[in-house]
């Protein structure tokens, strides 16, 4: 009974966790393969040995700059 007239609406977060979950695990979230390694390409992070984009970003080892909250909620505390 699940309503396929809006696919996006509802399931959207449901396969954005299977997707982050597969990604977690190690495993390539469009085939299942191993992720053996992560490369930067341009704008984007690629599995390999399979070769399927994983997400737009950075590579973990080079770490973003962090969001303040992450850092410890003292940076909100004077708002
Ligand atoms: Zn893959």
């Amino acid at each position: 009974m699940s309503d396929i007239s809006n696919p996006n609406e509802g399931n959207a977060d449901a396969i954005l966790k299977a997707y982050l979950d597969d990604l977690a695990a190690g495993v390539c979230p469009h085939c299942q393969a191993e992720i053996k390694e992560r490369k930067q390409i341009g704008r984007c992070v690629y599995a390999f040995p399979c070769g399927h984009r994983l997400y737009q970003g950075r590579a973990p080892d080079k770490p973003t700059r962090m969001h303040p909250y992450l850092q410890g909620k003292d940076a909100w505390e004077e708002i």
